[in-house]
């Protein structure tokens, strides 16, 4: 079945941690514990990702700098607060393929969700349709429903639903291409997750691109859960802009700075409609106070408030791991970690639980959900009574994320060991 020949045991897990050559990434985290000091094994950064060591120090020395220089801390702080968020755009543009031009860390996520889309979505004609995934995340339909309704569409006429097929969980890329494309004169906008939340399922980002660009759509992806998850290239696949937070993979810590993708072939696309603030105008005359709003090219146009100097400093911190291990190593951890768990959890012999995810490594991240027969949610208690932080969705899904950056495959050992326990 595999071609990394997992073994069971407890061995097979310790070995494959020594050989893991970015094992020592692990140590530059903080993990939660148990009140007595145990480790426990936190698979939740698909919720909210550890915090990096050097979080606080990079926050400490902007509150220095802030006791020291106040006003001028813009200008004289080590890492001046005027140009602060240059300092992410390079390491945030490596992490999800886009040129710097494209990558704007600001906001957070559902407000970028909202500023693309007043930018993105110009319903015309019969060409006024959303095509979102059925139970997609809830603040996304919100938003997308609302924005449909601000232009006087309403939801029922306006929104396409992609679903599974009957007795499936996921959707298949031949479906989702088909809908767009029997859709197609009445389609604006494709708005996927690059990752489901609940299922784990990865959607093939480059080929649903080129599905809504063929039926003449504009395709955006909300990347919470794939930005530090996958492997992208949001360039090359051309999408034409995405958002995503910096909480979860991404260990920017809670409420986290978003990030924000445009294509840089809109680059200098001036007369799309957009909301705007003075963060988005020329640096260079910005501080002229002029009353005419002259926008910045590229992504950096879209910014709207001078942004939050201790969140950029969290990311900062995080996305300097990031550098240094490498998205082409931290995917290939993962798709091995992750496939240790489908394995250990294959060896299982209980009919009460199954994976939802695909197990295809190409068609989902690091989380595995697992569906717990008769929403037997005795089981997820006990499982974090044993010491898993891992998380319960309505009505019946187990989430877990090992994630490649600080997680084992000792842990994924222990986790299989507990879950087996609890079954019993
Ligand atoms: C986590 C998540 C959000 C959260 O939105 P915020 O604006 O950061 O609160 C939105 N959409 C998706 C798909 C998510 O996974």
């Amino acid at each position: 079945m595999n071609k990394r020949d997992y073994q069971p045991g407890e061995a097979y897990a310790a070995a494959s941690d020594l050989a893991d050559p970015i094992r020592e990434y692990r140590n530059r985290f903080n993990f939660p514990n148990f009140s007595d000091g145990r480790e426990l094994i936190y698979f939740t950064g698909n919720s909210l990702g550890l915090q990096p060591k050097t979080a606080r120090e990079y926050i400490d020395q902007e509150l220095d700098d802030w006791a020291r220089f106040a006003v001028e801390g813009h200008i004289r702080a080590r890492h001046p607060w005027l140009p602060y968020h240059e300092f992410v755009t390079e390491p945030m543009a490596r992490v999800i393929g886009a040129r710097p031009i494209e990558t704007i860390v600001m906001n957070s996520l559902t407000v970028n969700l909202h500023l693309m889309l007043v930018s993105f979505y110009r319903p015309e004609g019969r060409r006024k349709k959303i095509a979102i995934e059925k139970g997609a995340f809830p603040s996304d339909q919100y938003a997308v429903k609302s924005q449909l309704r601000f232009h006087g569409v309403e939801p029922e006429e306006g929104l396409i639903e992609l679903s599974p097929r009957d007795c499936e969980s996921t959707l298949r890329t031949e479906d989702i291409v088909e809908t767009i494309g029997k859709n197609g004169d009445e389609v604006a906008l494709v708005l996927l997750g690059g990752v489901n939340y609940y299922t784990g399922q990865a959607f093939d980002l480059p080929a649903i691109t080129e599905a809504g660009h063929k039926a003449g759509a504009i395709v955006g992806f909300d990347l919470a859960h794939a930005a530090g998850n996958l492997q992208l290239h949001l360039h090359d696949w051309d999408v034409d802009f995405a958002v995503w937070c910096s909480y979860k993979y991404l260990n920017a810590g809670p409420g986290g700075i978003a990030g924000a993708f445009v294509h840089e072939r809109h680059a200098n696309s001036f007369d799309l409609p957009r909301f705007v603030g003075w963060w988005g105008h020329n640096k260079r005359t910005r501080f002229l106070m002029g009353p005419e709003f002259d926008p910045l090219p590229g992504a950096e146009g879209w910014q709207l408030s001078n942004p939050p100097i201790f969140q950029l400093a969290a990311l900062r911190a995080s996305l300097e791991i990031f550098d240094d291990a490498g998205m082409s190593n931290l995917r290939a951890k993962s798709e091995a970690l992750t496939g240790y768990l489908v394995y250990l959890l294959n060896q299982i012999d209980d009919d009460r639980i199954s994976i939802i995810t695909p197990r295809d490594p190409a068609h989902r991240g690091c989380q595995l959900s697992i569906r717990v027969k008769d929403s037997d949610k005795l089981l997820f208690d006990a499982i974090t009574d044993r010491g898993v932080i891992a998380d319960w969705r309505e009505p019946d899904v187990i989430r877990v994320a090992p994630t490649p950056l600080y997680n084992s495959y000792t842990e994924v050992f222990r986790f299989s060991t507990i879950l087996e326990e609890c079954l019993r």
